[in-house]
């Protein structure tokens, strides 16, 4: 095979190493060694020769002799075509292949097929993209051991793939009972050395355009609050970041919503002080409340500017830390910066967060830049991708949230209006999102449209919002003001506070993911207000949901979200998550990802 043409079947199977390609197994094996005893309504390869023939109403009847075993068989063809009879001629030897059963206390043979390749056993790959041919073709000269040793690979894990692959040369038996415990366990390994790899080969670095040594303790001491050890540990690690100048700082900071992230943008925000630092944020809501944080906060000689469309505080020219909406990413004279941070990452495209990294880059020298997350991760797959990019963890929030969960049905409707009215009574607000804004059939809720009428008959201070809703931040802003009871779409996501929400239903609850149900349980209880989520669902026995009712701690709830379903569908560009792997399991196998990790390292060392 021509290189280019592998190079093209690469492409098509969309892999890019070596491991990758030997991590393709056969989804089968044809044995087609010959049969070694008759046994009934088994598959079996015959050496044969062709005694006799008789041909009947199309149907071809053939008496074989079998000449491992001196004896005779039928054959039977129901559909005989001219290329039957002529193979199955009288005095032909053949090897056949086919599945031997007894008919009348005879031995028969159903329609056996001619072959002409015996005494192996054939891998069959089935990959569909390319054909078992090329397939096999790509192993062939691919696959061999002083490569597999070459990926860093021991003799053990080499031989097993090749084991796999090659049966026949490593006179390798396949169970019925699928693979061994010691086998999947390679398999396991492999798999996430493969991923390791993979994702530190991704790893960039750039000198930074400033080393930033502004000491934030004098900041941090002057806070009304302790910070958390959680808190600390991310501002150390930022600290260290910032202080390098031949590699620009690449790190994402992920913790629960009330984790106290803020903070940390806003002591990164003082080690940059004098050096220009931006923060992008994805709403006009969000942007203010950190721009009053900052005021409050940050030392009074930093100049901080706010840049929205349509409004804008401070000068951004001559400021020390702009925070802006996407707005940003249309200023033209933007000055460049040596921090770049982003809140909420995973609500800007790529595109949007590479374009304020370069609108703030120097030639070659790149701001440090840190992204905040408020999508907890499972802790392996933290693990993994701090071989990509450098990953702070804020798994404690300050103060534990008092919110109470609990699965409801139908027959609950009664006790959760006479809830509702009692939080109305102490002035407490009501979210309640439902699955869709228009009716359909497909879902067996109603939708905001049909429930709408409803809440208004009943209370004063309906407030309706959904995604596409142009004046969405306008209805929260407003509900937030002077609202009793919000319906919306899941879109409510979005990170804005509502201190006085002390209540979110969920309707068709056991729809959503844990990790956006998570999100959504978050919108209650901010300001410390004892509040409750009731899950509305019309499958009150959902096991997912009564674990999750069980813990409000978002990187506890990532953990059960991998038990229940391959992979999150969390985070999009920098940290790819969804990642499916066919061995490796991500809530289990932290040990192999931990193994894997220090091979990797002493490989390189070396
Ligand atoms: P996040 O951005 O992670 O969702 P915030 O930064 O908005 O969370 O913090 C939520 C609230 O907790 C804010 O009112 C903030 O002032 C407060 N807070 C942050 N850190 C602490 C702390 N260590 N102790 C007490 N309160 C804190
Ligand atoms: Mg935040």
């Amino acid at each position: 095979m021509e290189k280019e043409e592998a190079k093209r079947l690469f492409k098509k199977l969309k892999i890019r190493t070596l491991l990758d390609l030997a991590l393709i197994l056969p989804a089968t094996y044809e044995d087609r060694r010959l049969s070694q005893e008759l046994i009934p309504s088994k598959e079996h390869v015959l050496q044969v020769k062709v005694i006799s023939t008789r041909n009947s109403g199309g149907k071809l009847y053939a008496t074989l002799y079998m000449t491992a075993f001196n004896q005779q068989i039928d054959a039977i063809f129901f559909k005989a075509t001219a290329y039957h009879l002529k193979t199955f001629a009288v005095g032909a030897n053949l090897v056949v292949s086919g599945r031997v059963t007894t008919f009348k206390g005879n031995l028969q043979l159903t329609q056996p097929k001619s072959i002409s390749q015996y005494g192996v056993v054939i891998p069959k790959y089935r990959v569909k993209v390319i054909k078992e041919s090329q397939m096999r073709a790509l192993i062939q000269k691919y696959l061999n051991k002083n490569l597999l040793l070459k990926e860093g690979l021991t003799d053990k894990e080499a031989d097993t793939l090749l084991k796999l692959h090659f049966p026949d040369r490593y006179n390798f038996e396949i169970s019925k009972e699928g693979l061994s415990d010691e086998i999947t366990q390679i398999l396991k390994f492999i798999e996430s050395f493969n991923h390791i790899k993979k994702l530190k080969s991704k790893k960039e670095f750039y000198p930074a355009i400033s080393r930033l040594d502004n000491d934030p303790g004098d900041f941090i001491s002057s806070l009304p609050f302790e910070l958390t050890s959680d808190q600390w540990r991310a501002i150390s690690d930022i600290r260290k970041d910032l202080l390098q100048t031949d590699r620009a700082a690449k790190r994402v900071i992920i913790g629960d919503v009330g984790s106290g992230k803020t903070i940390v943008i806003l002591a990164s925000a003082v080690m940059a002080k004098g050096k220009g630092a931006v923060l992008m944020a994805p709403t006009s809501i969000l942007c203010k409340q950190i721009y009053e944080e900052a005021l409050k906060f940050l030392p009074k000689d930093m100049k901080i500017a706010l840049v929205m469309q349509g409004s804008m505080e401070g000068d951004y020219r001559n400021a020390d830390f702009v925070i802006g909406t996407h707005a940003l990413l249309y200023l033209d004279d933007l000055p460049k910066a040596s921090l770049v941070m982003v809140d909420e990452q995973h609500r800007f495209g790529t595109n949007q967060r590479a374009m304020l990294e370069a609108m703030v880059s120097k030639g070659e020298k790149r701001p440090h830049y840190l992204q905040f997350s408020a999508t907890p991760i499972p802790r392996t797959q933290a693990m993994m991708e701090s071989e990509m990019i450098d990953v702070s963890l804020i798994e404690h929030t300050p103060f534990e949230k008092l919110i109470h969960t609990e699965v409801i049905g139908k027959k609950d409707f009664k006790r959760l209006l006479a809830h509702i009215e009692s939080e109305l009574k102490q002035n407490h607000q009501i979210l309640i999102v439902y699955p869709l804004v228009e009716s359909s059939e497909e879902i067996p809720y109603q939708s905001i449209d049909e429930a709408r009428g409803f809440w208004e008959k009943r209370y004063d201070g309906v407030y309706v919002t959904h995604g596409k809703d142009k004046n969405k931040e306008k209805v929260l802003q407003e509900f937030r003001d002077k609202g009793k009871i919000l319906l919306a779409t899941t879109v409510i996501e979005v990170g804005i506070s509502l201190p006085q929400l002390t209540t979110i239903v969920i309707v068709g609850a056991e729809r959503l993911g844990l990790a956006t149900l998570h999100q959504l349980r978050g919108r209650v209880g901010r300001n410390g207000l004892e509040s409750r989520c009731f899950l509305y669902t019309n499958k009150p026995d959902s096991k997912r949901l009564a674990q999750f009712a069980k813990t409000t701690n978002g990187f506890d709830i990532a953990k059960l979200d991998l038990k229940y379903r391959a992979s999150g569908d969390i985070l999009d560009g920098t940290i790819q998550s969804g990642q499916k792997f066919k061995w490796l399991d991500l809530a289990e196998d932290e040990h192999i990802i931990e193994e894997a990790k220090r091979r990797i390292r002493y490989i390189e060392s070396n």
